[in-house]
């Protein structure tokens, strides 16, 4: 499932929607806050033009609230049904959990985006 060539692998490993060779991210810990979306313009490799248009990544947002909800009702089953918690705790294990996820929300729904426009090309992997 997570095999090279998979959209799965590309959205996990945030490496090119091309040709899953190399990051799309200048740094690949999320965690340095300062350079969590700084990106490649175009992948070394194969050459694709990440950004197809101006603003483009913008769209991530919209996945970004879905992805958020994953983390939110995983948190919340996690601490409601895991741990028996009550009601406040469980609201601050959500909410702590959207903060401190923050980083790698931002950059999956940036490469779930981006999957939506572009597929795995095999003649581009290198050889
Ligand atoms: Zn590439």
């Amino acid at each position: 499932m997570f095999k090279k060539g998979s959209k799965l692998y590309s959205i996990f490993t945030g490496c090119c929607p091309k040709c899953h060779e190399e990051s799309m991210f200048i740094n690949k810990n999320p965690y340095i806050l300062s350079q969590a979306l700084d990106m490649h313009d175009t992948c070394s490799n194969c050459g694709t033009k990440y950004k197809i248009e101006p603003s483009f990544f913008y769209g991530s947002m919209y996945v970004s609230y879905a992805v958020g909800i994953a983390f939110a009702v995983a948190a919340f089953v996690i601490s409601f049904f895991v741990f028996n918690a009550g009601i406040d705790t469980v609201f601050i294990s959500i909410v702590g959990t959207l903060i401190i996820c923050m980083p790698i929300i931002l950059r999956l729904s940036r490469n779930i985006w981006i999957n939506f426009f572009m597929s795995y090309d095999k003649s581009l992997a290198k050889k």
